[in-house]
């Protein structure tokens, strides 16, 4: 049996330079999220305000808290005082509204935009032939700034077949950068998980999200 430790431990040694974890501590207890950071885990990702509300006083600062689920706009005032980044925003809508909430307690929030890179009417993010022009809207806001992209890309049955939606939004991201929107700073590519994290450090992730990987022994 594997302890959390060696599993982040194994994991930080894999990864290149210039790629950083974010343990995904969706369902697990404060004190396997704790044993995560104390093994080097710098920073959580949660997809829950609840959890992340509950599991955060336990950990505190010792780690960077990465928001990773779909927002819903009445949690965006509670997620805005505890998350340092939020990887999902995905319309102008959400962004109008960290921005408005941040305004009010002098911040400005660290956001990726989600590319529903599978272009799927039932998943969360943006298309990707309109990510270009919601990063132009949400540049123009000031208590909010765009540090890259983030995509879960389809469920898929062997794990090679998620490359392209991983390519789609590597490309994407360096359109953007190349379009130097003012206030826009294209340095995180957030793709890939416990079965996919490999695939997608090729194709260009700085910031992999692993759960299962890291916390089922
Ligand atoms: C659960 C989750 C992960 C981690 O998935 P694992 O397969 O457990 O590694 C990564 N990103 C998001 C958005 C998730 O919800």
């Amino acid at each position: 049996m594997n302890t959390i430790r060696d599993n982040v431990q194994k994991i930080l040694r894999e990864l290149p330079p210039g790629v950083q974890l974010v343990a995904v501590g969706k369902g697990r207890s404060a004190a396997e999220i704790r044993e995560a950071v104390a093994a080097g885990a710098g920073i959580i990702g949660e997809n829950y305000l609840q959890e992340a509300l509950a599991v955060q006083p336990e950990i505190g600062h010792k780690a960077k808290w990465h928001f990773i689920g779909h927002l819903q706009k009445n949690k965006v005032k509670q997620a805005v005082g505890i998350c340092d980044v939020i990887e999902t925003v995905d319309s102008m809508e959400l962004a109008q509204e960290i921005d408005k909430r941040c305004r009010l307690i002098n911040k400005v929030m660290p956001v990726l935009i989600e590319i529903n890179s599978g272009r799927e009417p039932n998943k969360s993010g943006v298309m990707p032939e309109q990510a270009l022009e919601l990063a132009q809207q949400i540049a123009c806001l000031h208590n909010i700034k765009i540090n890259g992209l983030m995509t879960m890309g389809p469920v898929v049955e062997n794990p090679a077949d998620i490359r392209p939606y991983f390519q789609l939004t590597q490309r994407l991201f360096e359109q953007i950068k190349a379009g130097c929107i003012p206030g826009v700073d294209m340095g995180c590519l957030s793709m890939g998980m416990s079965g996919s994290y490999r695939i997608a450090i090729e194709e260009g992730a700085n910031l992999v999200r692993i759960g299962r990987g890291i916390f089922d022994r």
